[in-house]
């Protein structure tokens, strides 16, 4: 059976794996609590997959072409003995395996027991290192330096190289643009700013609080002289730099203003089991009652080939044209 390609000729190379909804944390921008608050029904335990049924998925999405799988959620620390599901993983021999977390439970402890179960890296979220800013921002009012911590315990266990991912909102975290950059020159961590996005529905996005990727490069390039990095793979998203003095990389990611669909070859799989082709799907695809119907590997690997050769998502290129009451599912239920 040969690897699938989709009805714009792209090929399945990335998985993202949301193993919870749940988040300890209520950013603004992504699980505003005005809507996701006490009666917020997130998912039953019976309704998650488990990590076997996780880690079944997995292999077949790797037969079908995927190299790197990413965890994510909302927080996927919270998910208890994540470290088995990462050693499941490794297993499958992927060749890429990451993590994306918000750092909160990421102690020394837990780095090393990642990074021994078979986790190659993590990239941490960190939109200021002012720390009034970032309590806002995380709006549970959790201190920046806890964050620090799990950057530092990352790198030490090994969790390689560490980046940094900064959601850049207009009139907040714009101002620390030269400090995040500066902190992390030299460290060989690579800070990435990404575009504001107008994920689901609740977050209430306005074009306005976009800071463009073309303003973040300006602000940096003020700072520092930057030079273009080549582009690594087909399908990668963030537009690369080098800080000319040889401090290391950073990374601009700019989905809302120069999208990139065209290479996109991500699939993502929400903790329920739905697989969604896009970030801005409205609907997933049920694989979880595939699975508990008892289907064989090879019936996997034909119903996935099958829905990702009809894939047509390309919604941020599109964005302008989508119409307001289009229903989006949340970032949190399908992971960032
Ligand atoms: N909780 C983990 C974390 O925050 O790293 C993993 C899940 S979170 C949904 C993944 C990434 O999505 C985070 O880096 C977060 O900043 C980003 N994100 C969430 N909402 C976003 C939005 N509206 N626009 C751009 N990025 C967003
Ligand atoms: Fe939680 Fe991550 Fe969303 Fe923040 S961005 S609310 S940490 S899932
Ligand atoms: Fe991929 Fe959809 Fe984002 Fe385009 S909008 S890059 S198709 S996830």
């Amino acid at each position: 059976m040969t690897a699938p390609r989709d009805a714009l000729d792209r090929p399945i190379r990335d998985l993202r794996i949301s193993v919870t909804d749940r988040c300890n944390f209520r950013c603004t921008y992504c699980m505003p609590k005005e809507v996701f608050g006490r009666d917020f029904a997130f998912l039953r335990r019976d309704e998650l997959l488990t990590f076997e049924e996780i880690a079944r998925l997995a292999r077949v999405f790797v037969r079908a072409g995927v190299e790197k799988v990413r965890l994510t959620g909302g927080e996927p620390l919270l998910r208890r003995d994540l470290e088995s599901l990462v050693a499941q993983l490794a297993a499958t021999g992927v060749r890429d395996l990451a993590l994306t977390t918000n750092g909160s439970l990421l102690t020394r402890a837990k780095a090393r027991g990642l990074h021994d179960a078979g986790l190659h890296r993590v990239t941490i979220s960190l939109d200021s290192l002012d720390d009034a800013m970032f309590r806002a921002m995380n709006d549970v009012d959790f201190p920046v330096t806890r964050v620090l911590d799990a950057i530092d315990a990352a790198a030490d266990a090994g969790l390689t190289p560490v980046k940094i991912d900064v959601v850049v909102k207009r009139g907040m975290n714009d101002r620390d643009i030269p400090a995040i950059a500066e902190r992390f020159r030299g460290t060989g961590h690579i800070v990435r700013f990404i575009e504001y996005m107008d994920v689901g529905n609740s977050n209430g996005w306005r074009i306005d609080d976009v800071v463009s990727g073309r303003e973040i490069l300006e602000t940096l390039q003020r700072n520092w002289p930057l030079v273009p990095a080549d582009r690594e793979y087909f399908g990668e998203v963030a537009e690369r730099w080098h800080y000319a003095d040889g401090a290391g990389e950073i990374g601009i990611i700019t989905s809302v203003t120069q999208p990139f669909c065209g290479s996109c070859t991500r699939a993502r799989l929400a903790a329920n089991g739905e697989l969604y082709l896009c970030l801005f799907a409205s609907r997933g695809h049920d694989l979880r009652a595939l699975l508990r119907r008892g289907a064989t590997d090879d019936e996997l690997f034909a119903t996935i080939a099958g829905i990702w050769s009809t894939r047509t998502d390309r919604y941020s290129e599109v964005r302008a044209d989508a119409t307001p009451d289009l229903r989006k599912v949340e970032m949190s239920h399908i992971g960032g």
